[in-house]
């Protein structure tokens, strides 16, 4: 039905490397949204409990007419429940909102370096796992030094890192330590938000080029370096547009024209400074 690629993950599933996000998306239009997504042949979506709209992604999923062995759900664990238990109890919380008896990947949503509670948090993590209540466990906003730290005290590499990354901050050390460690990378914010990134004149050249617009040509660019990449949109032809990426390539001096906008500019906050 689809053309999007999977990518495998150091824990042994599987997942299309294009998905569906749901941040900021009003709980009320959500149910709705997720549905459009699952009709156009997204099949992976990413929320959280931060986001508020667990209860309407599985609303979505209950009405959507496929199996759960087609569908690719994460949620991540929020801040406020950093710790051991709280970690397994939040996702408990989450597995009820969203109907589901697993998620297929659960997400520290951020490591909170000033609480200093990641590690056991991750240990609760490995539980989760082990009760089969998550099929594979990542972590989100995480840098080196805190996938270090886990790698020393715990025995478990995360499948997934998910930072923010586009071409205004392509965090090439990274993507280069998630890589070498077998851990994929999750771009978020991969079209900058809708706005600055996409109105890059490079890549408006690059997107006439094609016959296809700049969101199209900034997705395509993530797929080409392997980045695995879920863009929100409310709209039903947008969501559609960016599902629509895997009919064009681009080659390889479009590839480093767009790698030549890396400004190392944030457009959320530093994860060696967020503690809330
Ligand atoms: P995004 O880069 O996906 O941009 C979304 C915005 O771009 C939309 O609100 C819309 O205004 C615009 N847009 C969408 N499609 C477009 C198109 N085809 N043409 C023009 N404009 C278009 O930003 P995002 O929502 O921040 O990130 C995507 C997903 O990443 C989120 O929904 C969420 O699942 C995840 N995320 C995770 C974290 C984290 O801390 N882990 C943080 C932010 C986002």
């Amino acid at each position: 039905m689809s053309n999007v690629p999977d990518v495998r993950l150091n824990s042994g599933a599987s997942f299309p490397q294009l998905g569906f996000g749901v941040f900021q998306i009003d709980p009320q239009d959500t149910a709705k949204t997720v549905r459009t997504a699952f009709e156009i042949g997204y099949r992976h979506v990413d929320t959280a409990q931060m986001y508020g709209n667990e209860a309407e992604v599985g609303e979505a999923i209950a009405n959507s007419g496929l199996s759960r062995d087609q569908l690719f759900v994460t949620t991540k664990c929020n801040n406020s429940n950093h710790g051991y238990d709280d970690a397994q109890r939040a996702l408990d919380e989450s597995l009820s909102k969203l109907g589901l008896e697993y998620v297929d990947l659960y997400l520290i949503h951020w490591p909170l370096p000033g609480k200093d509670l990641y590690v056991d948090t991750w240990k609760g993590f490995e539980q989760a796992a082990k009760d089969g209540k998550a099929r594979s466990i990542g972590v989100s906003n995480f840098t080196t030094h805190h996938l270090d730290r886990l790698a020393q005290e715990t025995g478990t590499t995360p499948a997934v890192n998910q930072i923010e990354l586009h071409p205004h901050l392509q965090q090439p050390e990274m993507r280069s330590y998630d890589q070498q460690h077998g851990i994929a990378t999750e771009a978020w914010s991969p079209i900058g938000q809708g706005k600055g990134v996409i109105d890059e004149d490079r890549i408006a050249a690059v997107a006439k080029g094609h016959g296809k617009t700049p969101a199209q040509v900034t997705l395509r660019w993530h797929i080409q370096l392997g980045n695995v990449i879920f863009p929100k949109s409310v709209t039903d032809y947008r969501i559609r547009e960016n599902f629509e990426i895997f009919d064009f390539e681009l080659t390889d001096e479009e590839m480093s024209a767009i790698g030549a906008l890396d400004q190392g500019k944030r457009l959320g906050p530093d994860p060696d400074e967020f503690d809330r």
